[in-house]
Formats: structure tokens, sequence, C-alpha cells
């Protein structure tokens, strides 16, 4: 039987557990309500998986290095907190994206929109795919409009739309350079829901995708980016957050929230080495396994959905080179890696050529990416382990004999969800069981979106519902005196 929350007159505490950009972006809707907000950071800094250094001159992003410009949240958030002029976008013009294919880094074909081509010569012309599947994708275009169907992995639908070659050269390497996941185990639904969408009303996915084009076409060719970033990194937008909740918002750092459990209508929060802290309403806006840990024990039922979402971990390395010794042109965005390939890399973007002014002139970067089972594998290695084998394969890859002037690797344990077939139905269960629990929100990565932009939607529509809740400006209690280590 669970407590009813206070009611919303006496609402006065808010807790947020985490301080990546989901805890920030939630504590920052919240700086003004006159609640007495705190925010728990386990770890030493904010930010999470954002975090950007300078390595020999050079801007690096050991997590995030942009975040998508169709889904305009991070943007609005970027521009109320004043940086509107520091968002750059990439350098679409000369966005091009090899895949590796036995041993050889090969374009992909004009026109391809994720895996479904919309151009004819280029796909006639390519050599990464057989005459067998080049025959499949043009037949593609008849297909008629099927029935809604239940969820599926990506592997069925890509195979079912363009064959086993598409699914191993086109969706894996993609499926694993975005979500570090693969197509056998990725949810349609949830992964590619406007492609599910696009097969229900048209049938084909390329026909559908080429008169979508057609029909948005502009007259001057003059595109708005893909993705944007900020010009000195997504660390900035983290400290911007931390500058606009300082004084407002209670910051603990090294403050590890290890239980949280209901008591009287309110909730308290066991924190390691510190007393345990009471709160109305809880944000956890950690990854959805952190949040099965936190709840074990006190809500059984809500933790083992919770624990149902699964999380890959990744590596992600910088490697700084020097020109002249270093000789490879960087025509394009960088590469993907099928698994079929047999290497530990899953992708390599080129960052002098994805955006400008990152680097000085004479060094080029190398930002390597190893995703899933193999970032696993490589979670203990050390830099310099990871630096020899990294930087061997990007040379055999890349066809360059120069070493790395410095390198920086970043180590992300189960950091990305996964969102596996069935996906939909865990989250709508969550949410049901939320539904139960008024005053406990959860946000995060793992729920309905893994970028960003969608973390910062999620956590600041949590904050807006308690501020719905609130009546008027509640009166501020001081803290406790044996709260964790305030900033
Ligand atoms: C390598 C990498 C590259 C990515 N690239 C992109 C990209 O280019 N574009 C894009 O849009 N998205 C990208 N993503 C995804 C996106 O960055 C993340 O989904 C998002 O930043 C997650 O933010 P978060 O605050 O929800 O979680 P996190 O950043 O994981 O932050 C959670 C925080 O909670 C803290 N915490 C955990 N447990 C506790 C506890 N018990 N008590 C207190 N604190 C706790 C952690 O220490 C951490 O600081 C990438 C992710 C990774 C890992």
């Amino acid at each position: 039987m669970i407590d009813p929350p206070r009611p919303a007159a006496e609402l006065r505490q808010v807790l947020i557990i985490g301080g990546g950009v989901s805890g920030l972006a939630a504590a920052y809707e919240l700086r003004d309500s006159g609640l007495e907000c705190t925010l728990l950071e386990a770890s030493g800094r904010l930010g999470g998986v954002i975090s950007t250094e300078n390595v020999e001159g050079c801007l690096v992003e050991g997590g995030p290095d942009s975040f998508i410009a169709q889904k305009p949240w991070a943007l609005e958030l970027i521009r109320e907190l004043g940086l509107g002029d520091e968002v750059i976008g990439s350098n679409d013009s000369l966005r091009r994206t090899y895949i590796l294919r036995d041993g050889r880094l090969i374009a992909l074909p004009d026109g391809i929109q994720f895996l479904a081509p919309t151009k004819i010569l280029p796909l006639l012309e390519t050599s990464l795919l057989s005459p067998r599947t080049k025959l499949t994708m043009a037949l593609e275009w008849f297909r008629r409009p099927s029935p809604a169907q239940d969820d599926r992995s990506v592997a069925e639908f890509v195979k079912d739309h363009y064959g086993d070659e598409a699914n191993e050269y086109l969706a894996q390497p993609m499926l694993a350079g975005v979500y570090g996941g693969s197509p056998e185990q990725l949810s349609v639904d949830s992964v590619l829901p406007r492609f599910v969408e696009l097969e229900r009303k048209y049938g084909s996915l390329s026909r559908a995708l080429f008169l979508a084009r057609w029909k948005q076409r502009r007259p001057s060719g003059a595109a708005s980016p893909l993705f944007l970033t900020l010009r000195g990194g997504m660390q900035t937008l983290i400290d911007a957050l931390e500058q606009a909740i300082r004084g407002r918002v209670r910051v603990a750092l090294g403050a590890q929230a290890q239980v949280v459990r209901r008591a009287e209508g309110r909730f308290e929060v066991e924190v390691a080495n510190a007393d345990p802290l009471r709160a109305d309403r809880v944000i956890i806006a950690t990854p959805a396994w952190r949040a099965a840990e936190l709840l074990q024990g006190q809500d059984p039922s809500l933790a083992e959905q919770l624990g149902a979402i699964a999380y890959g971990s990744c590596v992600t390395g910088a490697l700084v080179y020097r020109r002249p010794e270093f000789t490879h042109p960087l025509d394009g965005f960088g590469f993907l890696v099928p698994r079929a390939e047999n290497r530990t890399l899953s992708a390599c973007t080129w960052v002098n050529t994805k955006f400008n002014d990152r680097t000085p002139a004479d060094k080029p970067l190398l930002r390597a990416f190893i995703a899933g089972d193999k970032a696993d594998a490589h979670l203990a290695a050390t830099d310099a382990e990871l630096a020899g084998r990294v930087g061997g394969e990007l040379q055999q890859i890349m066809g360059f004999a120069a070493q790395p002037v410095a390198s920086s690797f970043s180590r992300w344990r189960r950091s990305m969800a996964q969102y596996q077939v069935g996906h939909a139905r865990v989250v709508g269960r969550i949410e049901e069981l939320l539904r139960q629990r008024p005053g406990l929100y959860l946000s995060g990565n793992g729920y309905d979106g893994i970028g960003v932009p969608d973390c910062i939607r999620r956590s600041r529509a949590a904050a807006r519902d308690i501020l719905q809740q609130t009546a008027g400006p509640a009166t501020v209690t001081s803290p406790p005196a044996s709260a964790p280590r305030p900033q």
C-alpha cells in the first residue's frame, strides 16, 4: 500500500538524484520555484557523460559531441541560458560517411537515409552492396502499405525490406554508432518509429522518403545543419546550468543516494556517509538500472521493470596527430565498422571535418568509439593499451603511418540505454506504476529518448509537473545540518 503524497500546499522539498544533464535540467526548471531543491551527485563533478577537455590544444568531447537539430529541446534551453550565439552546426556540405567492408572504406551511397536508398544511380554504382541487395532494394519501391504489427527487432524489419546484407552493412554499424546496440535486439518501434509509420502508410520506405525529400526540397539548396553543438564544447551547457542554479539549488557532490523509500507521505533518501534526507518529491535522474537499485527492496515491482531496461557500455578515445606526418585527407565525417569486419572499433569521427575550429590547423583529431560487448572488454584497459590498439586499427583502416602525439580515453560503463524489443511496453508499465506513486519521477535516457534533447525534455516536464502542484511559493526550510557537502 502506497501512502498518498503530501498535499500540494505542504510541498516544500524536492530532491533530484543525479547531476548529469537530466538532473541539471530539472534543477534549472525548479530554480526559482521557492521550493527547497537539492541535487545529489555521486561523483565529484556535474555533467554525467557530458565532459569536454583540452588535449594538445584540441577540443575533445569525452561523451556526446553534439545534439540533433531536429529535436528542439536542447536548443531551447541553450537559448534560455543566453548561449544562442555559441551554437555551431556540423559542416553538412562535407558530410560523407564511410563503411568498412573487407578492410576498405567505402562511401555510403548518396541518398541513403539511415538505411533506405532514395537515389537510384549512387545505389547502382556503390561497391558496398551486392547486385542481389541492390535488386532487393529496387523492388522495395513497389511494396504496398502493411497493417500495424507487433514490435519487431530492427534486424527483422530491415531484412524484410532490404535483405540480410543491408542489415549487416547499413543498419548494424549505424545502430552501433548511435546506440551502441545491435539490430537483433533493438526495438524497431522505439528506435525507428518514423520508419514503422512509413511502412504502415506507404509500404515502401524508399518511395515514402523519396517523396518526402521531393516535397521538402529547397530552392537555394541551403539546408540547416543536422547536428548542433556549442563552440566551447558540450560542457559549456553544463557550466551554464551550474551557473544558473547556483545559490538557488543546493548541489551536493560526492553524495551517492543509496535507497529511496516512502515514509509518512514523504520520501526518505539514504545517502552514503551522511544522514538520510527527506523530501516531498523525488526526481531520479540516473540510468534506469541505478534507479532500480535505489528502489530495490522498497518497491520491487517498479525496480523489476526498471531493471528490465538494458544498458550498454562504451569507450571513446581522442587521438591527436600532427601534419605533415598525418597524410589522410579526412574527406568526410568519419566511418562505421560493421561487426562482420571483426575490429575493436565501432566507429570513428573525423572531428576536423565535422566541426570547424576544434583543433589547431596542423593537428587532426580522430574520435574513436568502441561500443557494446567490445566496450565491456576494454573498460579495464589502460590508456596506453587503448592507444596502442585503437591507434593501430586507425592506421590500418585509414592507411596512414603517423603515431598520435596525444590521446585521451573516456570509459562509460552501462551508460547507453538499449531500447530492446518490447521497450515501449516496459515503459508503459513504468508510467502506470509511477501514476500509482505520485511524487516520484524518473528521468534520464532509459525511457523515451536517449539523446541530450530528449533527456532535457523529460526532465523539464517532470519539474513542471511538480511546479504545477505548488499553489504559490512555499516556505523554504533550512537544510538539515547533516546534509552532504553542499557546493
Ligand atoms: C559516449 C557517448 C556519446 C553520446 N553521444 C551523444 C550525442 O552525440 N548526442 C546526443 O544527443 N546524445 C549522445 N549521447 C547520449 C546522451 O549523452 C546521454 O543520454 C545523456 O547525456 C544522459 O544524461 P543523464 O543526465 O540522463 O545521465 P548521465 O549523464 O549518466 O548522468 C547521471 C548522473 O547521475 C549520477 N548518479 C548515478 N547514480 C547516482 C546515485 N545513486 N546518487 C547520486 N548520483 C548518481 C552519475 O554520477 C551521473 O553524473 C551519448 C552518450 C555517450 C555515453
